[in-house]
């Protein structure tokens, strides 16, 4: 038996260690059964305690396990192995992100997880390289093996295959293992031929662009920034660089934000490539899933487009990654793994030694930084495509122009804007309002006592939504009946609304114009997927004259006839405690002001705010966002704050505060120590309360030279927690509250 930690086979009585998707440290060793080979990387159903497990052959067995407790791997699964560079982008991203591997991998194999053998569905065929080309040393069987895959004959299993060539299973995996054998779908993708493909023309900066970007193709690991007004035909560029590298064999991955993945970009990719991408988000059924997971295992699937966890799909030979609105906070996961999804594809990319493109009009200063740097190539295109050309941008200062009351109540909308949506809607044009707050209105008051109505189990108001006649918590989704006496002061009927939710706006807009269609757009209302794409629809054929909306609007949807957006709060995202506060509103509102004026008609925006003078706005109304980034850089860079300097956050959570809070306290006094180490905390987080929890954090700030992983995996192993405390580790954190 060899043992040596590089064995990459595995022969009957060999014993592997088989990590297993579980947010447990899980990698057991198991033996390898009879008549069974295994390579690195296998999909393997395990015994687990009395039940079955899916996991994937790690490495040598790590022998810490009497040898008669050891069971047999029960069977191995009909797909592709994980391929190196994804098991070994597992262990990178564990590492990073503090969390176990299998935490991680079990982004990657869910949909293996509840496999359905027996029929293997994919079958054995050639892959293309001659056993030469592969590299492989010539030998008598290997040269029988080729003989039966020659002129595109498959086999449904390797026993089969074995059979037919006369040689062992294990001469199979070689050639698999070497690139000359490959597993491949029994049922061929619909359409994956690019017949009615059709290229646009491209404008003269657009191809100078595609240039650039191209020469990075194939050419090892890189990263380009795709720097271009909203468009400006990034979209376009892109799709080049995907075309290309189809064409060269490899697989394409683009990640959106959630958000953007719509039937629109869909239907764009398939006119232009005549085939539709493989999809992968929280939409799809189980059976889309697998079929879409397979795909991206066995090559079948060259283009996947996905939100971040896509990232994790086990790709045959990917060789091209584009992140589209890299500057999106979407990319940023949250709970389980908490992963920023843009910097983990730029590591995904590195690892498989693959270009990588950041495309947006509004790159986050994180990426705006490595493009100074010199460490990312960036490749800009600075004017819209055709004849269409960017919005005006004018601020209403409130302060000025207070909104005027009308028959409805109050309102919201002052009076330039109510002119300029007189205008537009009298030319036949379309209207966005844009308000990033759901529901009637954030907080309901006792006019009475002053009393307000907040969640019991969160720090955070209760918010009116009018539609369902509820109030909601926006945060752990508690909701209640309007009450109709104080708990307070017992008065009745005392509660008013305070401040606008879009139900407000569309409320007034309605209201305003009687005879226009008003109709409101948030995450809520588009709760099918099948909902966007009537909204768009209903959109281009204006059946709607005035959209109020979140930023679900915000993103990629180009509306030729929609010429007007009025920003109903410019000022709403500022406020809040956020290093990066004034970046992301400055690429949320430019985000929105894209949405004007997208065709032959020019567009106008209006910002309403109480701060005309503040450098978000002025940025935006200027149009200098270079200026905007070099403020908002060197203030970072004075305070040391990411990206040139980096920030850990420890959220300490549980049902009793007392507890919380000592834990916290303990963590300060055994908090690393040293130049360049500094910890914050621990202070109650703004959201004190969360679905019943007590919250604390702590923020270790470290030099942009100090890796903070085994800072915290120090710390942490010299405090002694209690169950009841949670501690969620959050390296690069994005959210603070
Ligand atoms: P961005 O991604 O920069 O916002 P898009 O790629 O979405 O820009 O382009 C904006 C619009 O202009 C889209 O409707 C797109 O189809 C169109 N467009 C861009 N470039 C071309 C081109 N060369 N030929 C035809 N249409 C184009
Ligand atoms: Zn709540």
């Amino acid at each position: 038996m060899n043992n040596s930690a590089d064995k990459t086979k595995f022969e009957p009585g060999d014993i592997v260690s088989v990590l297993l998707p579980l947010p447990i440290e899980a990698a057991y060793d198991y033996s390898v059964p009879e008549h069974e080979t295994l390579v690195l990387g296998d999909v393997v159903e395990v015994p687990l305690g009395r039940w079955f497990e899916v996991g994937v052959v790690w490495g040598p067995g790590k022998g810490d396990v009497a040898a008669h407790k050891i069971k047999p791997v029960a069977q191995r699964v009909g797909v592709p192995p994980i391929p190196e560079v994804s098991r070994k982008f597992i262990d990178w991203v564990a590492a990073y992100t503090l969390q176990v591997s299998g935490a991680v991998l079990r982004m990657t194999l869910n949909p293996a997880r509840r496999w359905q053998p027996p029929t293997p569905p994919t079958v054995i065929a050639a892959a293309g390289p001659s056993l030469e080309t592969a590299g492989l040393k010539v030998t008598p069987s290997r040269q029988k093996i080729m003989s039966a895959v020659a002129r595109g004959q498959t086999y449904d299993t390797m026993s089969a295959l074995a059979k037919a060539a006369g040689v062992s299973s294990g001469t199979i995996r070689d050639l698999i293992e070497g690139g000359v054998l490959t597993f491949k779908m029994l049922t061929r993708l619909a359409a994956s031929t690019s017949a009615n493909a059709i290229a646009p023309q491209l404008e003269p900066a657009q191809q100078e662009a595609v240039r650039s970007v191209s020469e990075k193709l194939g050419q090892g690991f890189s990263v380009t920034v795709l720097d271009g007004v909203t468009g400006s035909g990034k979209t376009e560029v892109y799709f080049e660089a995907i075309a290309t590298t189809v064409a060269a064999g490899r697989q394409a991955l683009v990640l959106l934000p959630e958000i953007a993945l719509t039937s629109q970009w869909i239907s764009r990719f398939q006119a232009r490539f005549g085939f539709a991408p493989a999809e992968w988000h929280s939409d799809l059924t189980g059976k889309q899933r697998r079929e879409n997971w397979l795909n991206a295992a066995t090559g079948e699937a060259t283009v996947i487009v996905g939100a971040r966890s896509a990232l994790f799909l086990p790709f045959q030979s990917l060789g091209l990654i584009v992140v589209d609105e890299e500057h999106d906070s979407a990319f940023k996961q949250e709970d389980g793994v908490i992963y920023h999804a843009r910097d983990m594809a730029v590591v995904r990319a590195r690892e498989g030694a693959i270009p990588i493109i950041l495309s947006s009009a509004t790159p986050s200063l994180e990426t705006m930084v490595n493009v100074e740097a010199g460490r990312y190539h960036e490749v800009r295109l600075p004017n819209r495509f055709g004849i269409a050309v960017l919005p005006t941008i004018t601020s209403v200062d409130l302060r000025v122009h207070k909104p005027e009351k009308g028959h409805w109540g109050r309102a919201w909308l002052a009076p330039p804007i109510v002119l300029a949506i007189d205008e537009t809607l009298r030319s036949g044009e379309q209207v966005l309002l844009f308000l990033n707050r759901r529901g009637y209105a954030p907080l309901t008051l006792c006019s009475a006592c002053g009393h307000r109505l907040h969640c019991p189990q969160c720090t955070a108001w209760l918010v009116e939504h009018r539609l369902t006649k509820r109030l909601q918590c926006h945060h752990c989704g508690y909701n209640a009946a309007r009450p109709t006496t104080c708990v307070h002061c017992s008065a009745t009927d005392s509660f008013v609304a305070c401040g606008p939710g879009i139900e407000r706006v569309a409320e007034e807009a309605q209201a305003r114009w009687p005879d226009a269609n008003v109709r409101m757009v948030a995450s809520d209302t588009l709760d099918r997927p099948s909902a966007v794409a009537e909204l768009i629809d209903d959109i281009l054929q204006h059946r709607v004259d005035v959209l109020v909306g979140t930023q679900v609007l915000a993103k990629g949807h180009h509306f030729p006839n929609l010429t007007l957006v009025g920003v109903v709060d410019a000022d709403l995202g500022l406020s809040s405690w956020d290093l990066r506060a004034a970046e992301r509103t400055y690429q949320l509102l430019h985000q929105v002001s894209g949405r004007a004026g997208r065709a032959e008609r020019r567009g106008r925006v209006l910002l309403q705010t109480h701060d005309p003078a503040h450098p978000v706005m002025q940025a935006l109304l200027s149009g200098n966002d270079a200026e905007f980034y070099a403020k908002e850089s060197e203030g970072r860079r004075e305070l040391a704050m990411p990206p040139f300097g980096r920030l850990t956050a420890l959220i300490l959570s549980g049902p009793d505060e007392i507890q919380v809070r000592a834990v916290g306290d303990l963590l300060a006094r055994a908090s690393p120590q040293g130049p360049g180490i500094e910890v914050l905390g621990p202070a109650p987080a703004f959201m004190s309360l969360l679905r019943g929890r007590h919250r604390h954090r702590l923020l270790l700030k470290t030099r942009r030279d100090i890796k903070p992983q085994p800072l915290i995996l120090d710390w942490l192993a010299r405090v002694r927690v209690p169950n009841a405390v949670r501690i969620q580790i959050d390296v690069d954190p994005y959210s603070f509250f």
